[in-house]
């Protein structure tokens, strides 16, 4: 079987339906074998419409009068139909999908599956899937649910594989047999895989099937980033040479003493800037752990060696940030520190200055990555909050050195953990360094959960306390105008306006323009505004260490996660800091927000996340950003571990991407997504 085969060669695929599926991004036969299901419908337990109760349901009937309406709000149909079996009938509806009216022969009989459950003033069933109760694949009733694409339907992918089933037996295995860890994966072979994912008789093929598939996947990611680790060892960066009695000098004008975790960290990465291979380390901090001076220290030994730095950051208000505080800290070195946001077209001076060599540290936004923003030397990159940036960009920064011979070495930072089990394998082609502590004199923030009606008698004391010692609040809002479940910043500042008269009470969020919002943060950390109201937007890198109070609406509306970056803006003084989770009514608190009431180290944190959401929804866009797993998670840890250790032993061996040539196709693509160059 010629897995490469065009799928216009297909069965049952002509010129016209080709074209879309090329557009979803499926060419050729295995593309088309790798188009998984998206989920599985159990027709196995069809109840009698007599008999049929509110909830999940499955029935098996004929179709009648199917009709489609169009209500009065453009573009928007509901399509209804009568069911029958020989118990009685049942009303079904469909929202905008009109073709529905079509699909059903009124003389054949169907499996429908839906909920059933009381809507426009009566019970019906709502957007059932259905299969023609003959056309069953299996005799189990399992039937997979393909994701659409464009204009084709789940049931055209059913059919087109339904096509292809007699020739799944010749599927050759991708992995070759020294790649498999046979104990941990669950089918013998890639057929027996696909065919399980596809015609699966009950749940335990799907797992089984996946399980293999999901290895496959890990292996090919796992290896492209170990080969390559190997290929970026050949690239040359300028060594930066390491000067202890100027690292002293810095680090002793220093307001504070270094944590231990930090001396580690810069220590790690001053030496990683000495060699000539590039340097390709993640820097790992829980918010407030220091990463910036680590940051300050890599660019100082940089730009002593006569070079330039870069540091990339997401918004402007953290890029002027950071341009500041950099620029306290390096400018009694020598150092010349330019801040590069917004609309480029007012910079022409700084960019000259770039370009000439004149400024050494270069910090931003995107504003950096822009082609007319040239760099006389640029030997180091330094990427804040990393996951906001895609691939491509990271690349652009990387390609700005002018010099041809090198590349620039690479520091990125993030206040996201990754489990360490993870970051072993998956980012195997990464350095790490984290920084496990926080300064010493910070007391540990205060987390309450507290219903919205004790706010009045238990909170505002507290806020009001906090005003009179001239200390500052953030309260966060999920909304910009109201809804029903949720206040907006506007109202909120009006209601804080009645209740703390004397302070100064602004609000914040993102769709203001770009100016306001950095006037408004710029006055907010220089202390002219007492009580911050804001959407999330404050949640990255903002620097207030006198801000006490962090107060978030609606708590249960967010992730674990997203709550403990929130939290991480306040605590990062030497005055005790608290944050409040308002959750509306007194229902029992979410095991979430429990577990944020409980600690603040946003290691453990992670891994509860995980526990509680799964590695999908966490890293989600870290793995639509680089990852782009579509059938593993990174909850698969077994097999990370399994496939990382057959990966190591097959890179050592150059000649197998010669020989495994569908391999070798597809760790290229993997590769373009973590190669430095
Ligand atoms: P993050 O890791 O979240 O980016 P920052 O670099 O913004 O953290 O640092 C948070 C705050 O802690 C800043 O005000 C910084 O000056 C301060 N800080 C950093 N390192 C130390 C230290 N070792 N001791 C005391 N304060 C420190
Ligand atoms: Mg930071």
């Amino acid at each position: 079987m010629d897995l490469f085969c065009p799928v216009e060669e297909v069965k049952g695929i002509g010129p016209k339906t080709a074209e879309i599926l090329h557009k979803a991004g499926i060419f050729t036969l295995r593309d088309l074998l790798y188009y998984l299901p998206r989920t599985y419908e159990n027709y196995q337990s069809a109840t009698r419409i007599a008999d049929l109760r509110p909830g999940k349901v499955v029935i098996r009937g004929k179709i009648k009068e199917l009709a489609v309406n169009r209500t009065r709000r453009r573009n928007f149909t509901i399509t209804e139909g009568i069911i029958s079996d020989d118990s009685g009938s049942v009303r079904a509806v469909w929202f905008n999908q009109p073709y529905r009216a079509k699909q059903f022969d009124k003389n054949k009989e169907y499996c429908f599956s839906g909920v059933y459950d009381f809507s426009y003033g009566r019970y019906q069933l709502m957007s059932p899937s259905s299969v023609v109760a003959q056309d069953m694949p299996t005799s189990s009733g399992f039937v997979p649910v393909y994701p659409a694409k464009y204009t084709l339907k789940p049931h055209f992918f059913n059919k087109i594989i339904a096509n292809l089933r007699a020739n799944f037996t010749y599927i050759p295995d991708m992995l070759p047999t020294e790649a498999v860890d046979s104990a941990t994966i669950k089918s013998r072979s890639r057929a027996e895989a696909l065919f399980a994912v596809h015609f699966p008789e009950n749940e335990k093929d799907v797992d089984r099937g996946r399980n293999y598939l999901a290895y496959e996947e890990l292996f090919e990611l796992i290896l492209a980033a170990k080969l390559n680790k190997r290929e970026n060892q050949k690239l040359k960066s300028a060594s930066l040479p390491f000067s202890a009695t100027k690292t002293r000098e810095i680090v002793a004008k220093l307001p504070f003493k270094l944590t231990n975790a930090q001396r580690i960290a810069t220590w790690d990465i001053l030496q990683d800037l000495e060699k000539t291979t590039p340097m390709n380390r993640l820097l790992q901090g829980d918010v407030g752990s220091g990463k910036t001076v680590v940051a300050a220290l890599a660019a100082h030994q940089a730009i002593s060696n006569g070079k330039q730095a870069a540091l990339l950051a997401p918004t402007a208000i953290l890029a002027t940030q950071h341009a500041e505080s950099l620029d306290t800290l390096l400018r009694p070195f020598g150092v010349k520190v330019g801040l590069l946001i917004g609309p480029s077209k007012h910079k022409d001076d700084l960019k000259r200055r770039i370009h000439s060599g004149e400024v050494d540290l270069v910090v931003g936004t995107h504003a950096i990555l822009t082609d007319d923003t040239r760099f006389h030397n640029l030997a180091l990159c330094i990427i804040d909050e990393q996951h906001r940036f895609g691939v491509a960009q990271r690349q652009k920064l990387l390609m700005k050195n002018p010099d041809s011979e090198t590349v620039p070495h690479l520091l990125t930072m993030t206040a996201t953990p990754i489990p360490r089990s993870l970051q072993l394998s998956i980012f195997g082609d990464l350095d790490i360094s984290i920084l496990n502590e926080l300064p010493k004199g910070r007391q540990p923030i205060e987390t309450k959960i507290m219903p919205e009606v004790n706010a009045r008698e238990d909170l505002y004391p507290n806020v009001r306390n906090a005003l009179s010692k001239k200390q500052q609040v953030y309260w966060i809002c999920k909304v910009i105008e109201d809804t029903d479940d949720a206040i907006s910043v506007k109202k909120q500042a009006e209601k804080l306006k009645k209740v703390f008269k004397d302070a100064k009470i602004a609000f914040l969020h993102g769709r203001m323009k770009l100016a306001e919002k950095d006037q408004i943060m710029g006055d907010f950390a220089a202390g002219i505004i007492d009580i911050l109201v804001s959407t999330t937007v404050v949640e990255v890198g903002v620097n207030v260490p006198n801000a006490t109070i962090m107060v978030i609406m609606n708590a249960e509306n967010y992730g674990l996660a997203q709550l403990h970056q929130l939290r991480g803006r306040v605590g990062r003084g030497s005055e005790k800091s608290y944050c409040y989770l308002i959750v509306d009514g007194d229902k029992e608190p979410s095991k979430r927000l429990k577990e944020l009431e409980k600690s603040t180290d946003g290691f453990y944190l992670a891994e509860k996340d995980l526990e509680i959401r799964g590695p999908g929804e966490i890293y989600g866009s870290l793995q639509h950003g680089a990852l782009n797993l579509k059938i593993a998670t990174l909850a698969d840890t077994k097999l990370i571990s399994a496939a990382s250790k057959r990966a190591e032993d097959f890179a050592k061996n150059p000649e197998n991407m010669v020989k495994y040539k569908e391999l070798a196709k597809n760790i290229k693509k993997y590769q373009q997504l973590t190669t430095l160059n």
